[in-house]
């Protein structure tokens, strides 16, 4: 058994996170939780067998590299400029913030300032893979509270970048190792860092932007999905290594591009699919790199010191963030979300750490102390979304109420009820128009605005919840269009609609047989299979006449 540490990474990483994964889930733990576990039996500081220290966090790149691609893929130019307002000055005050507590537990633990500097930048970036995992569970990354969070991640990302540059420049004066001066100092390291992100954005913007769509319609129009797909694996890992290797940026930022531009073709949505079962694996592989780290030990020698780290972490670092989006006067639903989702640290603070060490700033219990706290504040971040899926809907339900909805005329005589406009809800829609009095129901707040404008009365709301359906007048609803793309929603749409009025025919979207089967036994009147709406459109647009008997022999 020679050279085969790879294999035998990715396979005690995989069997050890499924055993503990779901060892967590008949618990009733997050799943994520026996993965960190996992690692750190196959960490250096547990007896046993000892995994592949540098191999685990190189697979684990993978996995942030995709995940960036998956929503790169579902982000647009426009989308990231809409959010720079709050994203930029969000993250820049909440990096400060976190930066100086750090500095100030550092001095309180007798440490220099640069110790201080380092320490605290390291507390300050949110991890990739554990933010896009949160939003992602929770089908937020679309929304326009999950679109704040991915911008504030980029331009934490950035920050990092600059960081990784600056520092060795820095480390001189900051009472470290002095590097060898570069050409035009501090200064001069900045200027060069900045010029290679604008030549990196420039060139995914001009050249990219016409050849990733190009070289994927060329694939597609192969007819080979396996084609297809490595296309796609090769053009997001591609972009992504060959974007750190030429202008420095981060691998997830090289990635998020590449999904940014291939967002802009039709056939993304195929792209994104062909990676899903590839980043799973990888993000699963991420958790046990970062088990792998822990030195449980840390909790005994130095426990208060890791309680501060972790408090500075999940409390001091929200609390900013908080402040910042409620000062940018977005509602406390959307704070309450970036916050939880940013009070997690990761990847890019042990890289900052290993660098601080490296260059003589940090001390090697900073170190510990920084690596204590991304575990432990990645466990504490599924708990404190449970309690954000608690408060959440209630909270929001008031802050519609508090804005103001217009009055619903429709809802109150006999109308037709839909839920979900989109693909499929916005053709009913114009189908129904002038044929009767219509309410809508959707979830995303953008939407909902723009179909208000459009003159729909519309109920701003997940459509799961009973007071949004009651708000929508269900009970004169006479029919109920769901056209949600979850049939686990739908069902429960279904479910509830039925008890509260037994006459409305309820016509629902549905995937596959298994799924009408279900909607209806929920009550819905009727269930409708895409193909085979397709294959009656194919069929309508069929010869019609019959043929002779005698001619319709074979
Ligand atoms: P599509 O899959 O393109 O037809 O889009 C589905 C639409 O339904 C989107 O606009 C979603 O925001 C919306 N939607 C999904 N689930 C719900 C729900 N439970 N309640 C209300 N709207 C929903």
């Amino acid at each position: 058994m020679h050279h085969t540490s790879l294999i035998a990474t990715i396979v005690a990483g995989l069997g050890l996170a499924f055993v503990f994964g779901a060892l967590a889930n008949r618990l009733k733990l997050p799943v994520l939780v026996g993965y960190l576990l996992a690692g750190v039996m196959v960490g250096p500081f547990t007896p046993g067998y000892v995994a592949d220290q540098e191999l685990a966090p190189q697979l684990a790149e993978i996995g942030v590299i995709l995940l960036m691609f998956g929503v790169g893929l579902h982000f647009s130019l426009k989308d990231l400029m809409a959010v720079r307002k709050i994203a930029i000055p969000g993250a820049v005050v909440q990096i400060t913030a976190a930066t100086l507590m750090g500095l100030g537990l550092a001095l309180a633990l007798g440490w220099t300032v640069g110790a201080g500097i380092v320490f605290g930048l390291a507390l300050s970036v949110a991890s990739t893979v554990v933010l896009l995992r949160a939003l992602q569970e929770r089908r937020l990354v679309e929304t326009g509270r999950g679109k704040i969070a991915v911008g504030w991640l980029i331009v934490e990302d950035l920050a990092m970048v600059l960081a990784l540059v600056l520092l060795p420049a820095l480390s001189g004066m900051l009472g470290g190792e002095a590097a060898a001066p570069g050409p035009g100092g501090v200064a001069g390291a900045f200027a060069i860092t900045i010029g290679k992100v604008v030549a990196f954005v420039a060139f995914m913007l001009i050249v990219g932007r016409r050849v990733i769509p190009w070289i994927l319609h060329r694939i597609a129009h192969t007819g080979s999905r396996e084609l297809f797909r490595l296309g796609v694996l090769a053009i997001a890992l591609g972009v992504a290594f060959g974007s750190a290797a030429l202008f420095g940026v981060s691998f997830a930022l090289g990635a998020f591009f590449a999904g940014m531009i291939m967002a802009e073709s039709e056939l993304s949505q195929q792209a994104a699919n062909e990676t899903l079962p590839l980043r799973d694996a990888f993000a699963v592989l991420f958790f046990v790199s970062i088990g792998m780290l822990f030195d449980p030990m840390v909790l005994l020698r130095e426990p208060l010191a890791v309680l501060a780290t972790v408090a500075i972490i999940v409390v001091g670092k929200s609390i900013a963030a908080l402040i910042i989006v409620l000062a940018f006067r977005r509602p406390m639903s959307t704070a309450l979300t970036i916050s939880a989702s940013l009070a997690q640290i990761g990847e890019f603070s042990f890289i900052l750490a290993g660098l601080g060490v490296s260059l003589k700033l940090l001390p090697e219990a900073g170190r510990d102390l920084v690596l204590a706290g991304a575990i432990l504040s990645i466990l504490v971040n599924p708990l404190l979304f449970v309690i954000l899926d608690r408060v959440l809907p209630r909270m929001m339900a008031d802050e519609r109420e508090a804005a103001g909805e217009p009055p619903l005329i429709a809802a109150a005589q006999p109308h037709a009820l839909l839920v979900g406009y989109g693909r499929v809800g916005k053709r009913v829609a114009e189908g129904l128009k002038g044929r009767t009095p219509l309410v809508v129901i959707e979830d995303d707040p953008e939407r909902a605005a723009e179909l208000r404008a459009a003159g729909y009365e519309t109920v701003n709301g997940n459509a799961v919840l009973p007071e949004v359906l009651l708000k929508a007048g269900l009970d004169k609803a006479t029919h109920l269009f769901v056209a949600v793309p979850s049939p686990f929603e739908a069902a429960r749409i279904i479910e509830q609609a039925r008890a509260a009025n037994p006459k409305a025919e309820i016509i629902a979207r549905a995937y596959t047989d298994a799924d009408v089967e279900l909607l209806k036994s929920m009550g819905a009147t009727h269930a409708l299979v895409g193909e085979d709406e397709i294959a009656k459109g194919m069929l309508a647009r069929a010869p019609k006449k019959k043929l002779a008997a005698a001619a319709g022999g074979h």
